[in-house]
């Protein structure tokens, strides 16, 4: 098993229930999931099987939805960043970032440069 790069435990397994939701289509694609945290690993051959057929019905583009749950700790709750976010927007992980509250259920997180 791969390491995970977020709580550096070997918990990775391969899963098939991996859900994208982009304006209102859910896409169930493969993929890998850290038992221990959570962080889900798309494979890139599933991204690039769904992408096209998302261009397809218009519903491909930002925001791509990914399902997170967030984490309780001490200090208080901690969202991870879905890697392939990460590295698509080049997040190092020491970058200021403003969080603006829209309405009851969404939050906007934008990075300060
Ligand atoms: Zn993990």
């Amino acid at each position: 098993m791969k390491k995970c790069p977020i709580c550096e435990k070997n918990t990775r397994i391969p899963v098939d229930d991996i859900t994208l939701d982009t304006h209102g289509y859910i896409f169930v694609v493969k993929g890998e999931r850290c038992t221990s945290c959570g962080e889900e690993y798309l494979g890139e051959e599933e991204l690039n099987r769904v992408i096209p057929i998302a261009r397809k019905l218009g519903v491909w583009g930002e925001p791509l939805k990914l399902h997170r749950k967030l984490t309780k700790s001490g200090r208080g709750t901690i969202l991870h960043i879905p890697s392939d976010i990460e590295e698509s927007m080049h997040i190092k992980g020491d970058e200021k970032i403003l969080i603006s509250k829209l309405g009851n259920n969404k939050l906007v997180i934008e990075i300060e440069s």
